[in-house]
Parts: C-alpha cells; sequence; structure tokens
C-alpha cells in the first residue's frame, strides 16, 4: 500500500518538530535574526495538515455522503453551498488528493492491492436534481469521478430531480452510478418480496435497461440495515454495499456490504479536518 505509513512515523513527526521547535525557542533567546524568520517559515510549510498514520491493516480513505450542492436550501449536513463544494474540490487538488471512483476502491479493497495515494471517494444520494445543476459541472471541471445513488421510483416523478437524460449524461461523463432502492423505504421493515423483487432487483433492472450499463453497487436508504438485508443485497447479484457508519478508515477486512462513509457540512475547517482524520466526531 503507497498509502499506508508506519505506525510510529506520526508520533516521530510529532517529536521531530517538537525539537526544532525547542531549538528554534533557544535561537529566538540567543540570536534573532533572518535565519530564525526563515526556520519559522519552514516550520509553517511543513506543519501543514497530515494524513492520519494507517497501520498495518487499517488505511485511510474518506467516502464521502453528499445529498444537496444547493443555494437555496438551508444549509447542513445534508445541504452543502455550491461555492463550498468547489472550495473542497479545489482543496483536495491543491493539496495533492486522489479522488478516485468508488469501484477502484472496491477493486482495492477485494483484492487487497494498492490505492493511490491521499485516495478520497465521491458519493452522492438520492438522484436530487442540484447533482446535475450544481455538482456535475465542478466535477468536471476537476475532472473527478463520483458515484450517484438512485432511487429509481424518484427518476423523473417529482420536483427536484434528475431525469433519465440528465443520468445518461452523467455515465457519459465518466460518473458511476448505484442503486439506492426503488422507493428509498427502510428496508429492514418492508415485506420479503417487495425487498428482494422490487428494491432490490427491480431498481438494478430499471436503471440497467434505461442507462445501459452494469450495476454492481448499492447504498442502503436512511443507512438501514439487518443482518437479513445485507444477505438479500449479496443474494440479489451486488457486489457491494455502503452504509452511513461514519469512519473515515478502511480495513482489507472490512465487509464489501458494509463500507463506512462520512459526511461533511459547509465548514472548511471541518472539511480539512475530517480529510486529514483529525477530530472526527465534532458537532458540524
Ligand atoms: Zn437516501
Amino acid at each position: 500500500m503507497q498509502n499506508k505509513f508506519h505506525p510510529t512515523s506520526h508520533l516521530t513527526v510529532i517529536i521531530f518538530f517538537t525539537i526544532i521547535a525547542t531549538l528554534l525557542g533557544t535561537t529566538l533567546y540567543v540570536a534573532p535574526g533572518s535565519f530564525t524568520k526563515a526556520a519559522i517559515t519552514q516550520i509553517s510549510i511543513q506543519t501543514a495538515p497530515e494524513p492520519i498514520p494507517a497501520t498495518a491493516d487499517r488505511f485511510y480513505a474518506p467516502i464521502l455522503m453528499y445529498h444537496h450542492i444547493s443555494d437555496t436550501m438551508p444549509a447542513g449536513p445534508y445541504v452543502i453551498r455550491t461555492a463550498v463544494f468547489e472550495n473542497q474540490m479545489a482543496w483536495l487538488k491543491d493539496n495533492n488528493y486522489h479522488v478516485i471512483p468508488y469501484s477502484q476502491f472496491y477493486e482495492a479493497l477485494t483484492t487487497k492491492t494498492t490505492l493511490p495515494e491521499k485516495p478520497v471517494i465521491l458519493t452522492f444520494d438520492d438522484n436530487n436534481k442540484d447533482h446535475y445543476e450544481n455538482a456535475l459541472p465542478i466535477l468536471k471541471k476537476y475532472n473527478y469521478k463520483a458515484i450517484f445513488f438512485v432511487p429509481t421510483a424518484y427518476v423523473n416523478k417529482r420536483g427536484g430531480v434528475m431525469t433519465w437524460d440528465m443520468l445518461k449524461e452523467l455515465v457519459d461523463e465518466g460518473m458511476e452510478i448505484g442503486s439506492h432502492s426503488s422507493t428509498h423505504p427502510n428496508l429492514t421493515i418492508i415485506p420479503k418480496t417487495q425487498l428482494y423483487e422490487e428494491e432490490l432487483r427491480g431498481s438494478r433492472k430499471t436503471l440497467e435497461e434505461k442507462l445501459g450499463i452494469s450495476i454492481k453497487f448499492f447504498a442502503y436508504p436512511g443507512g438501514a440495515k439487518s443482518k437479513s438485508v445485507i444477505q438479500a443485497v449479496k443474494e440479489t447479484g451486488y457486489l457491494s454495499a455502503l452504509s452511513t457508519i461514519y469512519d473515515p478508515n478502511h480495513s482489507y477486512e472490512e465487509d464489501p456490504y458494509k463500507v463506512s462513509r462520512i459526511y461533511v457540512g459547509n465548514s472548511m475547517e471541518n472539511f480539512v479536518d475530517f480529510i486529514n482524520g483529525r477530530n472526527l466526531h465534532k458537532s458540524y
């Protein structure tokens, strides 16, 4: 794994900069001058955010979960302003993160192979029209590929959702599409026939027929899952399913049917912290 770090590397960095800071303190006291100024500049650059270190069986690959990219709805963890979303994408580029398709993450997870350094995955749930209007132009600008999880009963059916033509355009732009069920119910409480036939098999068949692509991935509506729901997702042919389990760390032992994600709000400070694995459980 290129993105693996020795478990003690983070500690080593902290100790290293503590020593440098101590030396600098001495220098400041003894001989303030141009050398000190240069040292301060150097330190401020080198203490820029770093990804948290991975251990032997853990690696860091935040899978970001977006719902609305909107300038009209009340902002919150599920509604990100367009300008904030653009800043987030620009920050990833400026800080050398590699936005990879979910399929690449899945391949690495299941074949135990490497990912590019500093990987980030972008996911969009619920087939909202603002994905097409506000997110797609920014994704195209940065050449980022995301996956869109679509509840098929929503397509063309109510205000504020994407049409099949919009979804085809996403596919043409290299975006990935996954199923988010048909009617977005709580899968743990619906009848078995509805679960298997309508929500799992039916949604996949509709997406495949309408878009002419193979659908391999699923996202649990509302994150609701149970042992029998996971079993149903497996039996109906999906290769992997994403949850709302909140963890940016992944493991080669991770169940591909319980893949964790994180969601981000409108605070750039929080975004940078979350991407770098800091203060992961602070509120929005
Ligand atoms: Zn949803």
